[in-house]
């Protein structure tokens, strides 16, 4: 890496399934470690660093809800999904020598600590990655809101989702040849056009927030840091 990374404190939203093996589904124990080494690489870099991880790899509501199950039970079930990948990924980096934090939205005190804006403020001044478990602690709302959320409360300077692939198309690229790929967006752009980035409560909220919006590959190794630094690809929403 060449430059210096062009923020201070940043959030990383990954949804579960980043936490996968291909074709398996749980927590895969190569890939977290790989992801953890791309958490810590950045926060070496003395960039401030927060982690919304999803849980779509063990459990989601709605499709649960789909065969029967109460919406609000489901996603409860959802969230406590996202707990587990949070503490599989807090081992992780602690492996590496990286102080980590588990804030959980939904307490539970004998796992983890409970979401206290302060009390993460402080774990970010002590440079110590805070992942925050349990979504927004609400059922009906998904990781991608509770991120959008967090990154406002903590006062973040960028959003980063990592996905698949480095950035957003205009169709899954992975199956449509043709697909094009944005370099930039407007966010009326990505709600207008019902891009599949975000869903558009946290698309929203990053707007009224001005929090600016980086889509990039989590697959790709050393991509986060490079898009911090300006030299990695992704597509920047903003407005
Ligand atoms: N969830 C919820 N409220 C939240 C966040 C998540 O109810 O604030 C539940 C919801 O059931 C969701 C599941 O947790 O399906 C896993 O989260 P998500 O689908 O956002 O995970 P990802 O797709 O990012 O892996």
């Amino acid at each position: 890496m060449s430059a210096d990374p062009k923020y201070k404190r940043v959030l990383l939203k990954c949804s579960g399934e980043a936490l996968m093996a291909d074709g398996t589904t749980g927590i895969d124990n190569d890939t977290v470690e790989r992801i953890a080494a791309e958490i810590a690489s950045v926060s070496r870099l003395d960039v401030e660093v927060c982690v919304v991880i999803g849980g779509g790899n063990i459990f989601r509501g709605v499709s649960a809800s789909t065969h029967g199950m109460a919406r609000a039970s489901a996603d409860y079930m959802g969230m406590l999904a996202t707990v587990m990948n949070a503490l599989a990924l807090q081992n992780a980096i602690e492996r590496l020598g990286i102080e980590t934090r588990v804030l959980s939205a939904i307490p539970m005190a004998s796992v983890c600590e409970p979401y206290i804006r302060r009390r993460a403020m402080r774990h970010l001044e002590k440079k110590r990655v805070v992942i925050f478990a349990a979504g927004t602690g609400n059922p009906f709302f998904t990781t991608d809101t509770a991120a959008a959320l967090r990154a406002a409360e903590m006062g973040c300077d960028v959003l980063l989702k990592g996905t698949q692939v480095d950035g957003v198309y205009s169709d899954d690229p992975l199956r449509n040849p043709d697909a094009i790929r944005y370099e930039r967006l407007d966010y009326m752009d990505v709600l207008s056009q019902d891009l599949k980035v975000m869903d558009a409560s946290a698309i929203s909220l990053a707007r009224e927030n001005n929090i600016p919006i980086l889509v990039f590959s989590i697959q790709k190794p050393g991509a986060f840091s490079d898009v911090l630094t300006g030299v990695g690809r992704c597509t920047i929403i903003e407005q």
